[in-house]
Parts: C-alpha cells; structure tokens; sequence
C-alpha cells in the first residue's frame, strides 16, 4: 500500500505529546504523532464500544473481507483484549475473491487468530458470477443483501449472539445521506451502529468503526502494517452509494468535520432507540425470520431457478 499521509514541516507538534507530529488530521484540527496517533485511533473505537455495550467477556465474530475497513476492525479488537474469530464468505468472484482470502489468512496466522470460511456457492446453491449473469446492473444490492443474510445465519451456526463489521464513517454517513434523500424512512430508522438481537436467529450487530474515516482507516493499517487486499471487485459497477460518499467528500474538503456532525448529530437523536424492529414472521421454506411470507435467501433463489 502507498503512503497515505502527507509529512507536516519538521516544526509541526503533536497535539497530544508535543513531540514531532506527522499526521494532520484536519477534520478533528489535530496532528499527531504515529504513537499517539494509534492511540486517537484506539479511543474513538473504544467511546464506540463503550456506547455499543459489549462487556469486555463477550466473545466476538468478526466478518472479514480481507479489505482495509474490517482487518482493521479485527486488528484493533484483537489489540483492545476482546476474544475474536474471523468469519469469511469466499463469493467466488476469480482472482478477486482468492486475493481476499489470501489476505484474511495472511493476516489470522501473522496474529494467531483463528478463523472460518465459508463458501457462498455452497451455502446458497450458486457462485456470484453465476447470480451477475442472471441480476446484471443490480448485483451490487443483490451481493449486499445475500452476505447479510448469510452473515447473519453463520453466524448463529458458529454461535455467535455478536457480528461485527468493517463499516465505517464514510459508509454510514454516506447511507444515511442516501435513505434522506430517497425519503426510505423505514431503513432510516433502522440505521445504527449497534443493532441488538431482534431474533434468536438474528446476532446483534456492531459497526465499531463508525466514528472513523477511510483516510483515517488507511494510516493505521499503514502504521499496523496491515495489508489488505486492494483488487477492485470486477462485477461493481459504481453503486449510487458513492456518489453520496463523494458528495459528502466535497463538503468535508470546504468545511473540515461535517461528515461526523452529519452523522453523529443524528444517531444522539436516537439514543435510547432499538432501530431493528420485531415485525417478521418465518419464511415458508427455510424457517428463518422473513418480513414476507419467504425470506430473502430463498426468494433469490427462487428467481434464479425460475431463469435457468
Ligand atoms: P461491503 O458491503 O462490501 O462494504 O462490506 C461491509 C462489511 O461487511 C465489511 O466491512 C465486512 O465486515 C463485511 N463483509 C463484506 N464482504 C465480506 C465477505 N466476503 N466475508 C465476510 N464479511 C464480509
Ligand atoms: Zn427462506
């Protein structure tokens, strides 16, 4: 990976030891030191499990891409003394899902951590190349909404009552930006960065990265000496998601710390809030929770029976 911060003038301090500072972090009007950078870092996912309220005991799985945001997470969890497991889903997309995988183990056998893989071609009946031929313009969504639900069903098949994800301030703010606009209150509400276990087949769902960004995300893998995997998915094809992302990048760029007052002003709203609502039944063929009469698995699946 290439550098990812600027050098500061030897004269720049740090603003937590005095000492000389090389990273600039404008958006929080501070420069750090790489130690103490590290540990700016390691408070702000620490104030975010703090408000998540996992107990220190809680053991934690850990969905892993083999990308920058969730060896991060993983990375820094690991260090923070919380008891962790890995879990990847290998989508089967060619050389881009081998490099993700080659990174997830990479990095559990560099750490000692352990870790599951799990196949989606074998969970769900049919590899992600094999879905895009059938969803073509719409896999990005499909993709999602497929390692969501699978996440969640491994999940409670490793039993684990605590999924985490890589998600991080970009994304949540640049989803929240897009459910504004588009007015789709009912995912609005349900946006959060810990969502508590609505169903026994459901895990609770934390996002401890939420109050950091991907500059932010990308100097301490830099300083960890993390290396994701940086092969670009070849079946994305610019989901809208970005352009809310850019958007808010323009705004950060002319005024510095607007995307976590975008962000943050509105989940202290919602304190207190569960987000995720009890309002499903049991899907008719697999029996896990659905909000219509079949789940999400089993209706995709249905479609790409009925085309073949
Ligand atoms: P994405 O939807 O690709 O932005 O990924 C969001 C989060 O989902 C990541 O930070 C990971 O925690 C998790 N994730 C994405 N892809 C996988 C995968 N293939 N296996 C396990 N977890 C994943
Ligand atoms: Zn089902």
């Amino acid at each position: 990976m290439g550098r990812t911060f600027t050098e500061l003038p030897a004269r720049s301090k740090c603003s937590r030891c005095r000492g000389r500072a090389r990273i600039g972090l404008p958006s929080h009007n501070a420069r750090f030191c790489p130690d103490c950078y590290l540990l700016f870092f390691s408070t702000a996912v620490q104030r975010a499990l703090k408000r998540l309220s996992v107990p220190r005991e809680e053991p934690l799985l850990v969905a892993v891409s083999g990308g920058k945001d969730s060896l991060t997470a993983w990375d820094i969890l690991n260090e923070l003394g919380y008891a962790t497991h890995g879990l990847h889903i290998n989508l089967g997309i060619g050389d881009f899902s081998e490099a993700s995988r080659e990174r997830v183990d990479a990095f559990a056998r560099a750490r000692g951590l352990s870790w599951s893989e799990y196949s989606l071609q074998r969970e769900f009946g049919y590899s992600l190349p094999e879905i895009n031929r059938r969803f073509q313009g719409k896999i990005c969504s499909v993709c999602g909404r497929l390692k969501r639900q699978h996440l969640n069903r491994l999940a409670v098949r490793e039993n684990y009552g605590n999924l985490v994800t890589g998600h991080n301030l970009d994304d949540e703010a640049g989803r929240l930006l897009g459910n504004l606009v588009g007015n789709r209150q009912e995912y609005v509400r349900k946006q959060s960065p810990y969502l508590p276990s609505p169903h026994p087949y459901i895990p609770a769902k934390l996002k401890p990265l939420y109050r950091l960004d991907i500059s932010e995300i990308r100097i301490y893998c830099e300083l960890r000496g993390i290396e994701p995997a940086e092969i670009k998915c070849p079946l994305s094809r610019g989901a809208t998601s970005h352009y809310f992302k850019e958007a808010l990048d323009m705004l950060e760029g002319r005024m510095p710390g607007t995307k976590r007052q975008f962000l943050f002003a509105y989940i202290n709203t919602r304190q207190g809030e569960t987000g995720q609502e009890a309002d499903f039944g049991e899907c008719c063929f697999c029996g896990h929770p659905a909000y219509a009469d079949v789940c999400g698995v089993c209706s995709l699946k249905g479609q790409m029976e009925a085309k073949n």
